[in-house]
């Protein structure tokens, strides 16, 4: 997830295409019955509870949501509101939704070279996993982390501290390491370096993957040109059933060129049509899919939500 920045508005053969498909993908979900819809949300902010969440994710048509534990850029996470909770859970029994997806704040770096940094990563961690607990929501995504120059095998050797310290058997959330686009010192581009980190953890059944498509294209995998060969090469090297969710997002940077800047659906380097190979690919069927595409504002996202429901 990046900063939310303000680009063009859509072009117009796009804004009518999305109207056309709004109207077929109504009649689609129709026949087709809830059971087999797509199950796909925006990141929404929680600011103002998580049944405010629940009903915005309900506006754009979608049936999950991502949210930030905290502040994004740290900061102390809201006492929970347990009448709000309960109105979230209300909505997504209703609606029959998907899994929703915390993310972690983009402070939280487990292998730092600093320990007063790694000791607020993992004072976060235990506390979000601990907050989890009461909410509706499974999984938990964060950034593996930046080594500044202590190298990956240092890095992961730190972030496995962390986890095995915090993560304990009985949980009831999955811990998601996101891939990354590789810039900098950062840990988790490869998939060789996700699967280390798995391997390296005591509760290997509390641990999963969430494949950002822009990180890993920028990341050097080239998943507009075969994205068959790229998730063949994640089955055998990490194990497709370690893939628990996916962020939907277009580039606005190259291929390979390690460069994370998220893009709207079709207007980047990746395209529409990678987009519904992704949502139609068999092994990825069922998984929730998470966009976090810059928008002006939050009702912006219906027309990304019924063009991929379309597909
Ligand atoms: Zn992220």
């Amino acid at each position: 997830m990046r900063a939310i920045i303000p680009v063009a508005r859509f072009h117009p053969f796009l804004t009518s295409l999305f109207e056309k498909v709004g109207i077929r993908n109504m009649l689609k979900r129709v026949n087709k019955g809830e059971s087999q819809m797509l199950n796909i949300g925006p990141h929404l902010s929680i600011a103002k509870g998580f049944k405010k969440a629940g009903e915005e994710a309900l506006l754009v048509n979608a049936n999950t949501f991502q949210f930030f534990t905290r502040n994004p850029r740290g900061g102390k996470a809201k006492a929970l509101d347990q009448k709000d909770v309960d109105g979230l859970v209300v909505i997504m029994k209703e609606h029959h939704f998907a899994p929703l997806l915390a993310h972690a704040p983009y402070t939280l770096n487990m292998c730092s070279a600093k320990p007063e940094i790694r000791e607020f990563a993992q004072m976060v961690f235990k506390e979000d996993l601990a907050r989890l607990e009461n909410l509706p929501c499974e999984l938990y995504n964060f950034h593996p982390g930046n080594h500044l120059g202590q190298g990956v095998e240092k890095g992961i050797e730190l972030i496995l501290q962390i986890l095995n310290d915090e993560i304990w058997e009985g949980q009831k959330t999955t811990v998601i390491l996101e891939t990354m686009s590789g810039k900098g010192t950062e840990i988790g581009r490869s998939f060789e370096e996700l699967k280390t980190i798995i391997e390296g953890v005591t509760q290997k059944e509390k641990m999963g993957i969430c494949i950002d498509t822009c990180h890993i294209y920028s990341g050097g995998y080239d998943i507009v040109g075969n994205l068959e060969a790229v998730l063949e090469d994640f089955d055998r090297i990490i194990g497709i059933n370690y893939l628990k969710c996916l962020h939907l997002n277009d580039s606005m940077m190259p291929y390979n060129s390690h460069k994370d800047r998220h893009e709207k659906i079709g207007f980047g380097t990746l395209g529409v049509d990678t987009f519904q190979k992704i949502v139609t690919y068999p092994s990825l069927k069922g998984l929730p899919f998470f966009l976090e595409t810059p928008q002006e504002n939050t009702l912006d996202y219906k027309k990304e939500i019924d063009l991929l429901r379309s597909f």
